[in-house]
Order: structure tokens, then sequence, then C-alpha cells
């Protein structure tokens, strides 16, 4: 065959240009050829574009999700039952999206946004995409406030700040939600709004994660978006995309918004199912080799911006459940690299009675600092460091009988530290409650309690100071620093507590 010349392959490029748009409109309506497991396959409408909705024509509403070249895959945001093979599913020109406004709080939501809780419809203020590009460098600002989660041992060590993304892990029942749920109790007031994002839980649990935040009132600042176990693989992928556009409503206004992800394990297992139907290829795993992308962009919109910008923010915690401690598996080693930290839960500590369990070693926080109270930095100075000389001598000691009185003394004053950063559930500690405990146990104020009775003797010694002494938790809260002449008077109060509690 003769060679083509240049200008005739220019021509015939020119005329398909050309003819492109009418093309299109054509093949706005296409056909099923094959359904199941939430999947459709659609022949017919090859311009649709990746991302985009697609109505069938009992209404249901689907989106694309993989273009081939015959034939489109669409997932499903529904029960299949009325598709079958010759089903008309029509284009919508629209990205997938979720109703968002400031009606949605206090309400609980499915994946697309539509209210379960039987109390009516929600009226929104618009739409946004489900899918939605991250804030760029320039919009940006660095993370300078703190958002406080009322649990010791993680505002003292971990610190976590506004716009921050923190990976909760740890093995099932470790209190992964725990933590986070307490989190969200403890941003009354502070001008916080909170969504929490249920991922292939049961339905059970769900409810009972909201008659906690009902009984503490916090749904009054707390929207809810659920997909248990039982919905459809494509909805409980969907589901985070859904809460963080409804974040992104309030964070583009101005709001400071904490967002829990509960857990991204499930929705990477729920995206895995999705992949395989599609008939993607399985890689390590068997999860397809897009996964990292599945969490990078996801959490990459968390963000704080710049007042040009709107000045919002979003703090994300991020769930992930490990099998066995190991933190070394795919879908961990990937969030961990995102996240700019993680609380580490351990199964050990937790069944020892240590609640929150805490792994000091092994947890990090790589930009709170930063945004940490100088009070709070202050008192915490060096407990970190002493816990884990407290770890590794209690290991060391322990068979020994015979110990001098200064290896004595460490290991009383490690074990009384551990005692004070046990916490119960749903009972956060305020800014000064902490720094007036870590101030007193650094100093050795404590030192004559006996562990077992430490709980009380916190919670006696803070009431103490907030009767007697209501000037310095005061002064704590205003100013947020802690000068040395502060810190003596924490620590005559606290020894003139002890004498009288004696
Ligand atoms: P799952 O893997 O099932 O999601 P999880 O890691 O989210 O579990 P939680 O559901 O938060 O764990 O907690 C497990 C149990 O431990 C719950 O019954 C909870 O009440 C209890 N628990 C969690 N934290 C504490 C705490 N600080 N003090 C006392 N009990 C706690
Ligand atoms: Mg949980």
């Amino acid at each position: 065959m003769a060679a083509m010349n240049p200008d005739e392959i220019i021509s015939i490029l020119k005329e398909e240009i050309k003819n492109y748009d009418e093309i299109s409109k054509d093949q706005e309506v296409g056909t099923v050829i094959s359904v199941g497991d939430g999947i459709a396959t659609v022949h017919g409408i090859d311009h649709a574009m990746y991302g985009e909705v697609v109505t069938f024509e009992n209404g249901l509403k689907g989106m694309v999700q993989d273009i081939r070249a015959n034939s489109i895959g669409c997932i499903l945001f529904g029960k299949d039952t009325g598709i079958k093979e010759g089903t008309k599913v029509a284009r919508t020109q629209k990205q997938a999206g979720v109703p968002v406004g400031d009606a949605f709080i206090g309400r609980i939501v499915n994946a697309l946004g539509a209210p379960i809780d039987g109390k009516g419809e929600i009226k929104a203020d618009g739409y946004r995409p489900v899918e939605n590009p991250a804030p760029g460098i320039i919009d940006r600002k660095s993370v300078t406030v703190p958002l406080e989660t009322g649990i010791l041992s993680i505002d003292s060590m971990f610190p976590i700040g506004r716009g921050q993304r923190e990976l909760i892990i740890g093995d099932r029942q470790t209190g992964k939600t725990s933590v986070a749920l307490d989190t969200i109790l403890n941003q009354k007031g502070k001008d916080v709004i909170c969504i929490y994002v249920a991922i292939g839980q049961k339905a059970s649990t769900v409810a009972k994660i909201v008659s906690t935040l009902e009984k503490h009132g916090a749904m009054d600042y707390t929207t809810v978006f659920s997909s248990t176990a039982s919905d459809c693989a494509p909805l409980q992928y969907i589901v985070p995309y859904a809460g963080t556009a409804l974040a992104e409503y309030f964070m583009y206004k101005g709001k400071d918004v904490l967002m829990v992800y509960d857990d991204l394990s499930k929705h990477a297992v729920a995206y895995r199912a999705l992949s395989l139907l599609l008939e993607r290829s399985p890689g390590r795993e068997a999860y397809p080799g897009d996964v990292f992308y599945l969490h990078s962009r996801l959490l990459e919109r968390s963000s704080r911006l710049n007042e040009k910008a709107g000045g919002g923010s979003i703090t994300a915690l991020p769930i992930i459940e490990t099998q066995a401690g190991d933190l070394s598996a795919y879908i961990p080693t990937n969030v961990i690299s995102i996240t700019d930290g993680q609380i580490f839960l351990e199964s050990d500590l937790f069944n020892s009675g240590m609640r929150p369990a805490v792994n000091v070693g092994l947890s990090v926080s790589r930009v709170g600092g930063a945004a940490q109270a100088k009070a709070m930095k202050k008192a915490a100075g060096s407990v970190r460091i002493d816990l884990a000389q407290y770890r590794e001598m209690e290991i060391f000691t322990q068979f020994s009988s015979d110990l001098d009185e200064a290896t004595t003394q460490q290991l009383k004053y490690g074990s009384g530290l551990m005692e004070l950063l046990k916490q119960p559930l749903s009972s956060p500690l305020s800014l000064h409650e902490q720094v007036i405990t870590l101030c007193a146990a650094t100093h050795k104020a404590m030192m004559h309690v006996e562990t077992k009775k430490m709980k009380k003797y916190q919670r006696d010694m803070l009431d103490y100071f907030d009767s007697a002494y209501p000037e310095i938790g005061r002064e704590i809260e205003e100013k947020r620093q802690l000068p040395d002449e502060l810190a003596e008077k924490i620590v005559k109060v606290a020894e003139e507590f002890a004498d009288k509690s004696r």
C-alpha cells in the first residue's frame, strides 16, 4: 500500500474532529449487555466520561467506572433487580456529586447524601462533586491551631493540628473507634464541625455510635455518613468521598471540620471487590494496582486553607485495622505513608487494662508539634522519654529482686505516669486539667500515691485546683502559657493537696 501523504492525514483528522459532536450526540443512550453484583456493562455510549452519572430506565443511578474499547463498566448506586440485558441507559453529562448545606449538621445520611434517620428531607444549599481535586500548595497554610482530642496521652505526646491527617491504627477491638468518638465529643463548643463516615460496619454498631453522640450532645455539630456492610460495594466505595464533599463545602466557607473515616481497611476491601468485578487485574493481596491512589486522593483533600482561599480546614482521622499488629501489610503501609503520623493502639496494652492503648514507641505526629499549646509543650516535656525508659527498665528488672533505691523510685514514677495516662471513655480532659496533671506528675508531687489509687487521686486533685485555686486553670486556658512561676505554683498546690489527703 502506498504511504498516505501528510496533508491527506490532516484533512481526514480535521473531518473527524468536525463531526465529533454529532457522533457524541447520536450516542447518548446505550443498552445494558450484562449485569450482576452491583456492576453493569453498557454498550453504545462510548462518549461517557469516567466518573459520569448515568441513569437507567427504571430510575436507578450509576457511575462510569471503567472505559473499554466497545463498552463501559458502571457501578450501580442501589439494587440491580430492575435491570437486565437490554435495559436502556442514558448519559447525564454530570459528575457524581452529593447535595450539601448547613442543614446536614445533626443528620444521618447514606452514601448519596439522602437522609436515613427518618427526620424528613434535608434542605440543600448546593451540590458538590464527590471527586474533587485537592487544594493546591498556593491555597494552603501551615498547621498552627491545635485540634484537641481531650485524651491526655495523645494531646501531650502526639498533638494533632487543624488540617493534619493522623491515622488511628490497631488490631480489631483495641479502641480505635473510641479514640475518634472521644475526639468528636471534645469538640463541643470549639467551633469545629464533625463528620463521621462509617464504612462497611454493622448497622447496629453505627446505631450505637450515633446514640453515644446523641447522649453527649455531639449530634448538634456532627453529620454521620453511613454505608453499612449490607450495602453494595459501590456505595461503600463512594461514601468517604461523599463525606469529604460536605466537609469541603464547610471548609471553603471558612469553617474547621473534623473528618473520621471508620475504617479505610473496609473501604479498600470494597474497592477490591468492585475492581475484581470490573475485571481489572489483581496485584498484591489481590488489590488493584491503583489502591494507593484510592486513599491518597481522598486524604490529600484534608488541608488548611489560607484566608484568600476560604480559611477553613479539614482534619482527617482515618482508621485502619491491622491483623496481629502487622504495620507492614499493604494497606497499612500505604496509609501510613500518606498521613502525617499515626496513633498505634496495641492489643496487649489494651488487654492489660492500659486504655487508651497508645503504643508510645510506634506512634508519631509529624506536624502537630507546631500547633501544640506552649503550656502543654512545656508540661509534657520529657514524658515520652521517661515512659520509654520506664518500659525498657521494666522488662530489664522483671526478674531481679534487690533493686537499688534510685531504680525503685524510677519504676514507681513510670508506673504512676502510665496510670495517669489511662482514661475512661467519654471523659475528655481540658487543657488546664492536662497541664496540671503533667506538671504535678513530672515534678514528683504524686510519688506517694499508690498506683491503684492514682486515678481517683488525680480526679480529687483536679477538683481541688478548680475549687480552691480557679485562677490557675483560668490563666492556663486564657494565656496557654506555662511560665516558671505558674509551674512552681502548681507544684506547691499539688503538695498542699498531698498533705491534706494524707
Ligand atoms: P473494632 O475493631 O470492632 O472496630 P475498635 O478498635 O474500634 O473495634 P472500640 O469499639 O472503640 O474498638 O472499643 C472496643 C471496646 O473497648 C468497646 O467495648 C469499648 O467500650 C472499650 N473501650 C475502648 N476504649 C476504652 C477506654 N478508654 N476505657 C474503657 N473501655 C474502652
Ligand atoms: Mg471500630
